[in-house]
């Protein structure tokens, strides 16, 4: 199946093809550049844009005295709820130091102590400080500065802004030979145009966008899993999204991007209130505000039903030093009109992670000959049910290196794309709004049959409404319908709680589902599911 889109118009080419440019993208196009091939990175906004830059907390590594690759594995492996394949735990955490030292050589500076020492912090489910972090609290932005002047730097780097992949190009044995792509550009590449690579590598980041509210900013519109889905790969553990339980509250109709309070601001004392004033988490779970993500976000949407409250409060006033070791919070707030050193922060919590994507060996390879994916859009296998705080944009230092080694190690040649007789679609892009109210409210936190159902039955009446106009909008929609649809198929089957996955039908987390589900699409647009083991060590 592929997006309804004009025939391309133009052509370009390269050894590798990356797409996005978020610490997966710009560090696979590093890394690629160290085996002397020529890399294509398209990327669908401004260089800038993507979750990457948003990121506040920091990122985790093994590299505190007392701390161990094995320790950080544990933590993992106790996220993740059973559901995290081992050996790409391993690889993670045993990786990880390497990788984020080469992040610094680089040129990412971090915060330091007194000593000169790097300052390592902690967040939820770690039990040794290993978060770096940068700014303070704009971890992010410092990691996309130091890469994208790394690219910057690099003339053999060619980035084409503005860009937005649509769909995989296929050769006459079916390996995936490039992509079509859309540029708003000028000169020869302006338009619907075709790049061709020996391989492709997604690094598209989340699709956060498939709900109301989100953390995520609005390119997160999951096209790269929404790609390897039409072109026939496997996607896997859709079901596993990170809802954030502290994501300022602007009002019922706000949606798309919502700022984040980061977690690090309950770990410092800030504390949860209803409109009584009422700390409801004192009780509910021996650590009460610091109880794991998961545990807190649905504390709170059951206090919300229970109330009838659109959101709850958030404490901070105690904080000492609050302005200055969370400066980017602090002036989100001000920004909103809130002075958090005198007023309460209304929260809710807002869809923030996806801990699954496109399914990928230890070396970013999908089932599909010359397609890879990284960083967000991957499931590497190493979230697992639920991502450990700050593994994320680990992840993408760590397999991004070995991605440009597998390339490079077994670099095919050049293909040329064949027509291949498929079903098209375009949605219109006036159902996005629907779509993701309805995915909110059936697919969120709380999820049980019913619930489902009603989002299953909102999608089908949803994929009615085509499109003949092609445009960035629609093709945007079109991919958020097919996760959306992906996530409620896979939802709907997995009859148990886990991780990040609530059924409030099923409350129990059962041995018989520790598995990963796989969705997948044919060429004519039918979904099939299928099951794999967990790999354990
Ligand atoms: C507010 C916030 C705070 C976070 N805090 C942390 C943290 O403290 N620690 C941590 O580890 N993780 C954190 N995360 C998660 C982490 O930031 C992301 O998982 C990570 O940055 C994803 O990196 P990425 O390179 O995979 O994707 P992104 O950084 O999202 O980059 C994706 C790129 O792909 C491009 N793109 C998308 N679609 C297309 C298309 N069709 N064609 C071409 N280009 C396309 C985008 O424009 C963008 O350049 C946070 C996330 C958010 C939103």
């Amino acid at each position: 199946m592929k997006l309804l889109a004009p025939n391309p118009g133009w052509t370009a080419r390269a050894d590798v093809i990356v797409v996005g440019s978020g610490v997966a993208g710009l560090t696979t196009a590093l890394q690629i550049r160290s085996f002397g091939l020529s890399v294509l990175l398209v990327t669908k906004a401004r260089v800038d844009a993507g979750s990457t830059k948003w990121a506040q907390g920091g990122i985790a590594a093994a590299l505190g005295p007392g701390d161990t690759p094995d320790q950080h594995e544990k933590d993992t492996l106790v996220a993740g709820a059973g559901l995290c394949d081992e050996p790409a735990v391993k690889v993670l955490v045993s990786e990880g130091p390497e990788a984020v030292r080469k992040l610094i050589a680089r040129g990412a500076v971090f915060d330091k102590e007194a000593s000169g020492e790097i300052s390592l912090t902690r967040e939820g489910g770690h039990h040794r400080n290993r978060i770096l972090h940068a700014g303070g609290d704009a971890t992010g932005a410092e990691v996309s500065r130091a890469l994208l002047a790394a690219v910057r730097n690099d003339p053999e780097i060619e980035v084409l802004e503005h860009a937005l992949v649509l769909d995989a190009l296929k050769d006459s044995n079916g390996k995936v030979c490039g992509v079509t792509l859309h540029v708003i550009g000028a000169g020869t590449r302006d338009g619907v145009g075709r790049a061709i690579a020996r391989a492709t590598v997604l690094a598209t980041g989340g699709l956060g966008q498939v709900f109301a509210q989100t953390t995520n900013p609005s390119v997160s519109t999951g096209d790269g899993v929404a790609l390897a889905l039409r072109a026939g790969a496997d996607v896997a553990d859709v079901e596993f999204i990170q809802f954030h339980p502290t994501v300022m509250w602007l009002g019922d109709a706000s949606q798309g991007q919502q700022p984040l309070i980061s977690e690090a601001v309950r770990g410092e004392g800030g504390h949860l209130v209803d409109d009584e004033g009422v700390r409801f988490m004192v009780g509910q779970h021996p650590m009460a505000e610091l109880a794991p993500r998961d545990v807190v976000a649905k504390a709170i949407m059951r206090h919300m039903e229970k109330t009838g409250a659109h959101h709850v409060w958030l404490d901070v006033r105690n904080i000492e030093g609050f302005a200055e070791r969370f400066p980017t919070i602090h002036a989100s707030c001000l920004a909103h009109g809130i002075d958090p050193l005198k007023e309460l922060i209304p929260v809710a919590p807002a869809s923030h992670y996806a801990s699954g994507g496109v399914r990928v060996d230890m070396n970013g390879r999908s089932n599909m000959a010359g397609l890879y994916a990284c960083g967000e859009t991957a499931c590497t296998g190493v979230h697992g049910a639920n991502r450990l705080a700050s593994n994320s944009l680990l992840e993408g230092l760590v397999f991004s290196a070995r991605i440009a080694a597998d390339i490079a190690a077994n670099l095919p040649e050049f293909s040329e794309p064949v027509e291949i007789p498929q079903q098209t679609i375009l949605l219109d892009p006036n159902i996005r709004k629907r779509l993701q109210t309805s995915m909110s409210a059936g697919a969120g936190v709380l999820r049980s049959r019913v619930s489902l159902l009603r989002a299953s039955k909102d999608l089908e009446e949803i994929g009615r409404q085509f499109s003949t106009q092609p445009c960035v909008e629609a093709w945007e929609t079109t991919n958020l319908f097919h996760l959306a649809t992906a996530i409620v198929r896979s939802a709907l089957l997995r009859e148990e709680t886990r991780g990040s996955h609530w059924r409030e039908d099923f409350p129990e987390s059962l041995a018989a589902w520790e598995k990963h589900i796989l969705q997948r699409m044919d060429l004519e647009g039918n979904w099939s599911a299928g099951f794999e083991e967990v790999i354990k060590a």
